[in-house]
């Protein structure tokens, strides 16, 4: 093994390659998640699918594993990739709408804002993420829970063709005939099958939806949590929403009428019509938010309505599954991490309804029929402020185990350890994970396997 991806011959690339201490170095093994403090071998900054290639095969040449990523959102579980090049595909930000078929074409770096942007120009819309800089192909390879979830499922159900660089440096294009395995895995199962260069999928005409959140003091979260996950149960799948603790804190980047505040939250978008929204909400505003935003907007404003930081930060999260939602769940959350808690506080707790389409199967995509997924998050700037927060998660794990699901959505996991997949879905991604990578050249976040020798 050795550290310098170049030391049999020169190589071109139409992007960068990097060694340890060259000029750029530091800014390119920072991923967005910041506690994630990469030390990889090397590290391509991909210009052209061909550099994807080359760096696949070089790689493998020189005994060195490859781990695509492109914003580095979920880089927590990554680890420090040592034996390891890291390949960087955030310039490959091409994306191509055809209005005719409602299909999007986009590049292994897309985001989601240059999507939901392109779309819009057509009156189309994205099954897109909650945040404008997550990147489209990790999101969708996770399964892809949007706004628009409950009514039109994962993201992941949506994709017709991936072209996709397996661990022999082979571009394939895969879809329900061509390699459908594959096809299967790389829906939901994640990044460990190869690395995908272009990802094609279905938009639909919507150009108005209806959202917002409802704010409340977060000494009313008992109140508030449970009318929401009793009217939560009863509404269409054309409504998803998010049940949420929330506590500001006091900086000048955060809007001055949450900044310091601590509240409890019900984010919403709608697909039924105003009239319709209207009457759904009655019942939420009958309990007198203070504020309350819930306007008809673009499916591109979808963006701002769970105020995702919109730069790089130093986060701590994790997510649990729930197979049911009883009321004795929500009171254990609330024992844990509600106004009355004694623990570290945490920024946000939310809890994300399920249900409607997203419960159908998809791929491999595993975790979202769960009657919930809880994401708790905080920023955690020093090592210490990380341990604190810990200790609040575990605690919220723990108080919500005896409802947990058997396994977790695989986006909303951020420590390495949390199970992604059901027993039966990990067989089947493992054996597709030895037929493409046997010795397990690509590396994922959260990482199939493939079977040992023994079939182990
Ligand atoms: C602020 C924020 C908001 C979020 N909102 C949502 C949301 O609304 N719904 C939801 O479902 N999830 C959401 N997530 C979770 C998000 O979907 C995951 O973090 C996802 O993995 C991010 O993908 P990425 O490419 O941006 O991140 P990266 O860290 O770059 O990629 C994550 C993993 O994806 C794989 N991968 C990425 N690119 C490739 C490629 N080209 N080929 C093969 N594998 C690849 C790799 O295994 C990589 O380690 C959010 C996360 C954050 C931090």
């Amino acid at each position: 093994m050795t550290d310098q991806l170049t030391t049999t011959e020169p190589l071109s690339f139409d992007g960068t390659l990097l060694h340890p201490g060259d000029p750029g170095w530091d800014d390119a093994r920072r991923a967005w998640q910041l506690r994630a403090d990469q030390h990889p071998a090397a590290i391509v900054r991909a210009g052209s699918v061909r550099d994807v290639i080359t760096t696949v095969r070089r790689a493998a040449e020189l005994g060195l594993r490859v781990a695509p990523q492109a914003t580095g959102h979920n880089a927590g579980p990554l680890g420090p990739l040592d034996g390891t090049a890291l390949l960087r595909t955030g310039d490959l930000r091409d994306v191509t709408i055809d209005p005719q078929r409602r299909i999007a074409r986009v590049g292994a770096g897309a985001l989601w804002g240059d999507v939901t942007v392109a779309a819009a120009e057509h009156g189309l819309a994205a099954l897109a993420g909650s945040s404008r800089d997550v990147g489209v192909v990790g999101y969708t390879l996770g399964g892809g829970v949007s706004w628009l979830g409950r009514a039109h499922g994962p993201a992941a159900g949506q994709v017709t063709a991936a072209e996709i660089v397996t661990a022999d440096g082979e571009l394939l294009r895969v879809d329900d005939e061509h390699h459908p395995d594959l096809f299967w895995a790389i829906r939901g199962g994640g990044g460990s099958f190869g690395v995908v260069t272009a990802l094609e999928f279905r938009l639909f005409p919507i150009t108005e939806v209806q959202a917002g959140a409802l704010f409340w003091p977060i000494e009313r979260a008992a109140e508030v949590l449970h009318a929401w996950r009793e009217w939560a149960d009863e509404v269409p799948d054309t409504v998803t929403s998010v049940g949420r603790l929330l506590r500001f804190p006091p900086l000048p980047e955060i809007p001055e009428p949450v900044r310091g505040r601590s509240l409890v939250a019900i984010e919403l978008a709608s697909l039924e019509g105003p009239v319709a929204t209207e009457l759904l909400l009655r019942r939420l505003r009958a309990l007198g938010p203070e504020m309350d935003t819930v306007h008809s907007q673009s499916p591109v404003d979808l963006a701002d309505l769970h105020m995702d930081p919109p730069t790089p930060v130093p986060g701590i999260g994790d997510g649990t599954g729930l197979a049911a939602f009883p009321v004795e769940s929500l009171d254990a959350l609330l024992a844990t991490v509600g106004p009355g808690s004694t623990l570290p506080p945490l920024l946000s707790v939310e809890i994300r309804q399920l249900g409607g389409a997203l419960a159908r199967p998809v791929g491999a995509v595993s975790g979202l029929d769960a009657a919930v997924v809880v994401f708790a998050v905080t920023i955690a700037p020093d090592d210490g402020a990380a341990a604190a927060a810990t200790t609040t998660l575990d605690a919220l794990a723990s108080a919500l185990a005896p409802w947990a699901a058997e396994s977790t959505y695989l986006n909303f996991v951020e420590r390495a350890g949390t199970r992604t997949f059901p027993a039966a879905t990990l067989r089947r991604l493992r054996s597709v994970k030895t037929t493409y990578d046997p010795a397990d050249r690509i590396r994922a976040n959260h990482p199939v396997a493939p079977f040992g020798p023994a079939g182990s």
